[in-house]
């Protein structure tokens, strides 16, 4: 039987062929007009996305880079920072700042969970930066960035910074309205194409921040990046055939809005959202228990397999029969979860395909499965949802 590779992985996500011969083609200098061209409008068109009008900058790194980059620009030795963690990559902030000399107060939620306002309320004073995620991947939580912001605005001197890398394009964030002084987001989730690029916005208040951070920072000196992007230049060789994939992914984004990339970014995130209820809907239907049920992203959903079966072998099932990828739990949630992201290129009938693969692989590691129960009540939700808004099922793509 021939099996497609599909990858149903939190990042990365599957490519956007319009992104794919972009990046085939683009043999460009990047000490070129036509290079400064392309990083310019691709620096104009991210801000859309965003949904901001701070500066933008794109690193050549994986979405980690910008999260060092947040701490060691912002930060400098000894500062209280607070880092909001519910999963493994909130734990990554616990690492970097503490590799970076900060004073770190953790305020954790259990895994699957997100944390109290109240908790981060009574933490959060002289806190120089508050660390967060905009939906834990690990988990499939979703935070309220615009709960934590509030409380960060209502501080002197703190910074926010929010690791988006797959919320952005799959969840809605007023950046400046909210107050966000540093959102990050990574190429190899929504925007379609390969790892190897981090973005990044960043508020007037941080860039002040730099200027007296004392935290030590060379290839990511934001600083200096910032004086060469806005002149469509990078401080290093920049990843050329990546921003060009970028900019084609930008562009068939603008056009799923008609012309208008905010509305575009708005109908990719719906788009989410939609696969994101169906998958739950598919699972529940199959008695299974979400693992983020409370504060669901629309990023990744984790599913919690039953307790006589190891999810790896569900995900390895999915991969050798299916050429399907999906992602096992991390760290202690190994064997416990699987988790299928809904990010980026990704649209309904990879729903309808991921819950029909779902039946077949719990059926064969000897769940009690009745086919087409998870199929039936996707293809039911998806009827009833078109039906009381067309729109939903109209978007090209
Ligand atoms: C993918 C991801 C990252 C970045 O990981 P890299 O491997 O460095 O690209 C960070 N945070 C979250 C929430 C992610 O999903």
């Amino acid at each position: 039987m021939l099996r497609k590779t599909r990858l149903f992985t939190p990042g990365p996500t599957p490519l956007l062929p319009a992104a794919q011969q972009a990046m085939a083609f683009y043999d460009m200098h990047h000490r070129t007009a036509d290079f400064r061209a392309l990083l310019t409008r691709t620096l104009a068109d991210l801000k859309e996305f965003i949904g901001t009008k701070n500066d933008i900058l794109i690193l050549a790194s994986s979405g980690t880079g910008a999260m060092e980059a947040s701490v060691s620009n912002l930060t400098s030795p000894g500062d209280k920072v607070l880092v909001l963690t519910a999963g493994k990559f909130g734990e990554r902030w616990t690492g970097l700042a503490k590799a970076y000399g900060c004073a770190v107060e953790v305020l954790s939620a259990p895994y699957g969970e997100t944390f109290s306002l109240d908790e981060v309320k009574s933490k959060i004073s002289g806190a120089k930066v508050v660390y967060m995620q905009g939906t834990e991947t690990s988990t499939g939580a979703r935070h309220d960035v615009q709960g934590v912001a509030k409380l960060v605005r209502a501080e002197t001197d703190c910074l926010l910074v929010v690791d988006a890398i797959t919320g952005l394009g799959t969840t809605h964030f007023d950046v400046d309205g909210w107050g966000v002084d540093f959102i990050i987001g990574g190429s190899q989730k929504a925007l379609m194409i390969p790892p190897g690029l981090a973005y990044c916005a960043v508020s007037e208040k941080a860039w002040q921040r730099m200027e007296t951070a004392k935290n030590p920072r060379f290839y990511f000196d934001l600083r200096k990046e910032r004086k060469s992007q806005v002149k469509g230049e990078t401080a290093y060789t920049p990843a050329t055939t990546l921003i060009a994939g970028m900019g084609a992914a930008l562009t068939h984004i603008r056009q799923m809005g008609n012309g208008d990339l905010v509305e575009g970014r708005k109908a990719l995130i719906d788009s989410a959202e939609m696969c994101a209820e169906l998958t739950r809907v598919a699972a529940t239907a199959l008695g299974l228990k979400l693992f983020a049920a409370k504060f669901p992203a629309a990023a990744v959903t984790a599913i919690t397999v039953p307790e006589n079966i190891d999810s790896s072998a569900l995900v390895k099932d999915f991969r050798e029969s299916f050429g399907a990828v999906v992602a096992n739990g991390q760290g202690e949630m190994k064997g416990k979860l699987i988790r299928v992201a809904h990010l980026g290129y990704y649209d309904y009938l990879d729903t309808v395909a991921f819950a029909a693969g779902l039946e077949q692989v719990l059926s064969r590691a000897g769940a009690p499965v009745v086919f087409g129960t998870a199929v039936k009540a996707v293809q039911e939700a998806y009827a009833r949802k078109t039906a009381a808004k067309p729109e939903l099922a109209g978007v090209k793509s």
